[in-house]
């Protein structure tokens, strides 16, 4: 311990390698190019091996952060993931997406003195490794139960339930609307941060599992809840996400060049705009483009604009740099790309020209008064500082709502006032017997780590339910 504590004191973070700024900034690699092994077992060796770790008590699935990093500082690096499988079915993507500087990271005892454990480049690492050099070797599965479980909606939270039953014996369909699985993982965030063929190989794996995977398939219009049980399956998990997005309702919003940021990143997503000029996608290239909102939504439009060859991109936010909810490592990158920050200013207006198509946007300065209900401080409008911003594209990132589709077809499960589905907070069971829910359609728009989360509780229920009776 006091030679780890020594090791740890004397070395700063090893920093991520990452594509230049002026480079990346016009293309859709990956931004972070990842640790090499020497890379990461220095960084493992930050690691004080704290008999009372903060870092997992910040990790919303209680990964043994300790235990996987000291196996990596060891060189065992199958043991490092399998460590880490036990608590988290996708790591890959964890350690890239994961808000570590609010989880785990936040806690870490070296980020007092100095910069925490990378433990989300660690994380990222380890899964790195085993696709490129394990044996691609399967768990262990249970026998065939002969019960059947449909999952509905392929997101984060869809796909470790699959993953879990699947293991437990159970017989596992995910049904999913679009055509290709994954969520928001495949059509919201963008290739350059989180790349499409790690999240094809994590479903590829639950489909050597034996897990079935029906796209196209929007249960609610093609088929009922009632009509799955009808035909053959024992217990449902519905984790259909929360995309319905919203708008500010300001005036002239019906302008040619608003759209929301769920309709952008989809058409760049799933119609591989990212590959382009290779693929010709209809998506408006905006040459002056204004990006409303601060999370990880906003970030990911801004830059894809730049990418896409816009002049300039500006983030219009009414709070200031602290209260941005996108992710920290996001905003850095953002900024280096060259994507500008408009804080504490807030749109009132669009502005038209006599075709109907957007030629800019009314603001007004802000300050920032006292705590609202939320405990950041609320945003307040400076009398007569009215400006304009010149735009001929606006994608509106301001939070999305829950999707009624299939919930609306379901009178029997309970909705709260917001149309999210309740479920007991432990287990994830619905109103509707024999139905589970989790993820982002229970809790609203979260992250994707909660989403596991969340379906891990719900398949221990379920596992319950389809051998026990409860
Ligand atoms: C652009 C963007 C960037 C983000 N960045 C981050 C980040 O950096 N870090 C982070 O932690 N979180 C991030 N998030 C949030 C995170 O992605 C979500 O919280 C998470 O994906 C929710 O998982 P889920 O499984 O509940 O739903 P989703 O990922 O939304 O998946 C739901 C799936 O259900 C399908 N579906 C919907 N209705 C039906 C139906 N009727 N029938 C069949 N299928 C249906 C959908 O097509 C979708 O594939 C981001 C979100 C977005 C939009
Ligand atoms: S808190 Fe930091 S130093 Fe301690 S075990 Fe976790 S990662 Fe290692």
């Amino acid at each position: 311990m006091a030679d780890n504590k020594e090791k740890a004191e004397k070395k700063s973070r090893v920093p991520m390698p990452e594509q230049d700024p002026k480079i990346r900034a016009r293309n859709f690699l990956e931004v972070p190019t990842g640790y090499t092994v020497k890379m990461a077992q220095e960084e493992a060796e930050r690691c004080l091996q704290c008999k009372k770790p903060g870092c997992v008590t910040g990790c919303p699935v209680g990964v043994d952060i300790p235990g996987f990093i000291d196996l990596i500082a060891q060189g065992d690096m199958s043991g490092a993931i399998r460590n880490l499988w036990t608590k988290n079915a996708l790591p890959a993507v964890c350690g890239r997406v994961c808000p570590q500087e609010i989880q785990c990271e936040g806690k870490c005892i070296v980020g007092k003195k100095d910069a925490p454990v990378a433990i989300g480049n660690l994380e990222r690492f380890c899964a790195d490794y085993e696709r490129e050099h394990g044996t691609g070797e399967l768990p262990p599965k249970q026998p065939p139960t002969g019960k059947k479980v449909a999952v509905v909606g392929s997101g984060p939270s869809g796909l470790t339930v699959a993953g879990d039953l699947i293991t437990k014996g159970h017989d596992v369909t995910i049904l999913e609307a679009f055509h290709k699985p994954g969520g928001v993982l495949v059509y919201g965030i963008p290739e350059f941060r989180l790349p499409k063929a790690i999240v094809a190989n994590e479903v590829n794996f639950l489909s050597r599992l034996g897990v079935k995977v029906e796209c196209n398939a929007v249960v609610g219009r093609t088929v009922s809840l009632d009509e799955l049980f009808r035909e053959g399956y024992d217990a449902i998990y519905v984790g259909v996400g929360a995309g319905l997005p919203k708008f500010m309702n300001l005036p002239g919003e019906n302008l040619v060049g608003i759209l929301s940021a769920n309709e952008y990143l989809t058409r760049a997503n799933l119609m591989k705009a990212y590959k382009y000029p290779e693929v010709d996608t209809p998506i408006p290239i905006g040459k002056n483009v204004v990006v409303l909102g601060a999370g990880n939504v906003a970030m990911d439009s801004a830059r894809t604009a730049m990418r896409l060859g816009a002049e300039s991109v500006k983030i219009v936010y009414r709070r200031s740099r602290d209260e941005m909810p996108a992710r920290g490592a996001e905003i850095h990158h953002a900024q280096e790309e060259g994507i500008e920050l408009f804080l504490l200013t807030n749109p009132t207006r669009y502005i038209g020209n006599e075709k109907g198509r957007l030629t800019g946007m009314e603001c007004l300065r802000m300050e920032l008064g006292e705590p609202d209900d939320s405990g950041r401080r609320r945003p307040v409008a400076v009398k007569g500082s009215e400006f304009q911003i010149e735009c001929d594209l606006c994608i509106v990132a301001v939070g999305s709502g829950a999707n009624p589709l299939l919930t609306s077809e379901t009178p029997d499960m309970k909705l709260n006032k917001w149309g999210y589905i309740i479920t007991d907070n432990q287990a994830g069971k619905t109103t509707k017997k024999g139905v589970w829910a989790g993820g982002d359609i229970v809790t609203g728009a979260a992250t994707v780590i909660l989403a596991m989360g969340a379906g891990r509780q719900a398949a221990d229920s379920i596992h319950n339910y389809l051998t026990l009776g409860w």
